[in-house]
């Protein structure tokens, strides 16, 4: 394949082929492999109209010793029905979303990069429902697909470079008792507004407060919070949280190093008491964040308080060991000890 490795970044990339299964009258169909990247749908298909959709995000990575791993397929099984669930739309079994996230990377296999390159496939399953509708109902049939693309680091930024935030005060991403702990495409619609006015300011990052009081910390736009200090790992125990694989990946990784996890409320003034502070998921793992700015209202210009975290230019010792872990267990560099690796 005639890629560069080095410079990926996170874009569309066309490969060879998509996987798609279809549910109708109570059974998902054999998948297949289509070279036909276009969906052709029903305009009055509940997706366009109702975003009867949700969607998940896993990597497989090429070890050193040149074996293909997938990190945690079985999480993000189970999150898509959860989220399939509360849309009441069927979801594949665990055995279906791992049979095509595997067909997914056979398929592309010459799409796969190389290892150390610090760059993966990064593996997309959408689930769609596509039966015509008028009416705002659930949809009765579902497309489930397994899309694929070489992916290196989110922002094209050099791996581990630390990146600022801004605090949204005055635009929430999720409701109170609304679907932020789902992974539904709904979601994204609704901060996508909020995230394009911060990064038109420069910001890396949008940090999220709790929807209901606006007095804690929720998350970044498509990743979890998560802070260091002293020896204890700090992450936000909120029920408008998406439960992030990577973040319940590096919290079991914590306390192998003997460090103390605490999943609790956390308010907004606590920032000023952490020595690191990281947005996590799957693209990156973990971005440092250098900085934070609060103001009244994100259209703002005015700043009125900035928390600051560490050295600018790098990232936290505490982090980076946790990053090393994780990257060396996907890499098989490190031995996978929890089992979370599922080989090709
Ligand atoms: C997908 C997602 C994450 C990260 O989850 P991972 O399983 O770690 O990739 C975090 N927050 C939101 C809102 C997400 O949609």
């Amino acid at each position: 394949m005639d890629l560069n490795w080095s410079d990926l970044a996170f874009k569309y990339r066309k490969t060879n082929a998509i996987i798609i299964s279809r549910y109708k009258d109570g059974q998902w169909s054999a998948p297949v492999a289509s070279k036909d990247f276009d969906f052709h749908f029903n305009a009055f298909a509940g997706v366009f109209h109702y975003a009867n959709s949700c969607f998940e995000g896993l990597k497989a990575f090429r070890g050193a010793d040149g074996k293909v791993r997938l990190f945690r397929p079985d999480e993000n099984a189970k999150r898509l029905q959860r989220s399939g669930a509360h849309l009441d739309m069927a979801a594949p079994s665990e055995e279906l979303f791992l049979e095509m996230c595997l067909m997914c990377v056979k398929e592309n296999i010459d799409f796969l990069p190389p290892y150390g390159y610090n760059a993966s496939m990064y593996l997309r399953p959408v689930l769609i429902g596509c039966n015509p509708q008028l009416g705002i109902a659930s949809s009765e049939e579902v497309l489930f697909a397994v899309l694929g693309a070489p992916v290196g680091t989110y922002s094209g930024a050099k791996s581990l470079s630390p990146g600022t935030a801004v605090l949204s005060r005055n635009f929430d991403r999720a409701a109170p008792n609304g679907t932020g702990c789902y992974k539904l495409a709904a979601n994204y619609a609704t901060s996508l507004h909020p995230y394009n006015m911060a990064h038109k300011q420069g910001y890396r990052e949008l940090l999220f407060l709790d929807p209901a009081t606006h007095t804690k910390i929720d998350e970044f736009g498509s990743s979890n919070f998560l802070a260091i200090r002293g020896n204890s790992y700090i992450t936000p125990l909120s029920p408008s949280v998406l439960p992030s694989i990577t973040n319940k990946s590096l919290q079991t990784v914590a306390e192998d190093f003997g460090m103390k996890v605490e999943k609790r409320a956390v308010l907004v003034e606590e920032l000023a008491e952490f020595e690191e502070v990281n947005a996590c998921g799957t693209a990156v793992v973990i971005t440092p964040i250098c900085s934070i700015d609060d103001k009244a209202a994100l259209e703002d210009t005015v700043v009125t308080k900035t928390y600051r975290f560490g050295d600018p230019t790098r990232c936290g010792a505490v982090s980076e060991k946790l990053y090393n872990r994780i990257r060396g267990i996907q890499d098989g560099t490190e031995e996978d000890i929890h089992n979370w690796c599922v080989l090709l």
